[in-house]
């Protein structure tokens, strides 16, 4: 079973030169990607990039979160109804740039669940240095949401613990590849093949092999190969494994 990507922003400025390239090279290697959508503009794009084996999602990474309003909220509504957005998201909060103040954050990603849980969408979740406050806020939606992903996995594997209990996929990005990324490897030791999940968050974080470079869906596999070495299964059994929470995660037999 090939590889996916289940996480990646090929509509931002880095891929303006060479997009439709970058996409080709990545289905030709890849069953099928995720372009996630972090504003409004970014979400249309998104969508707009969206064809056979490429799906969108919608939503305002907690960056933007001071953006967030009824126009906003009405926007990744109507997107929503588009066949290929198939998450609310990326949402959540980020502590590390605080580039909204906190308040906007909460507000923002509390909002953000409320609608997913209403368009009956999972939901994709940013979590930087806000272990505390990401599953207070998320703890009480969790039950109402079709799905939840932690995406690019940041922390520790008690807060991946926690996270597996509210139900949550974890999925990981290239810095699970790093040198120094111990704890992540950890975290990563400690989710079950059944909701573990890979990405690249490309054009950030490539890893370690291309560290440095702009990232690109088909490096994907580096991360699959270190997770399948923390996990004890073959990189094959690994693609398998993350390509199918994926599909389920997005409900990609659905719709
Ligand atoms: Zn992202």
């Amino acid at each position: 079973m090939p590889a996916v990507d289940a996480h990646c922003h090929l509509q931002e400025e880095r891929f303006d030169a060479d997009r439709e390239t970058v996409i080709a090279q990545s289905l030709e290697k890849l069953a099928w990607i995720v372009i996630v959508g972090d504003t409004v503009e970014n979400s249309r794009s998104a969508a707009a990039l969206s064809r056979d084996r490429v799906f969108a999602t919608a939503g305002l990474h907690p960056h933007h979160a001071k953006d967030f309003d009824e126009a906003a909220s009405a926007a990744i509504r109507e997107l929503a109804a588009h066949p290929a957005v198939r998450a609310v998201g990326e949402t959540g909060l980020d502590y590390h740039y605080d580039f909204s103040p906190r308040p906007q954050q909460r507000r923002a990603f509390e909002a953000q669940l409320r609608l997913a849980a209403e368009l009956k969408l999972p939901v994709v979740i940013h979590n930087r240095e806000s272990d505390a406050d990401c599953l207070e806020i998320l703890r009480p939606h969790a039950p109402d949401l079709a799905g939840i992903v932690i995406h690019c996995f940041g922390s520790d594997a008690a807060f991946a613990e926690k996270c597996l209990d509210l139900g949550a996929y974890i999925s990981f990005a290239g810095n699970v590849t790093f040198p120094k990324a111990a704890p992540l490897r950890e975290a990563a030791a400690a989710v079950p093949l059944s909701r573990i999940m890979a990405e690249t968050d490309a054009p950030y974080l490539a890893p370690q092999p291309c560290r440095g470079k702009r990232c690109e869906p088909v490096f994907v596999e580096y991360t699959i190969q270190r997770l399948a070495e923390i996990k004890g299964v073959s990189f094959e059994a690994m693609c398998a494994a993350t390509a199918r929470n994926a599909a389920a995660f997005y409900r990609l037999d659905e719709r």
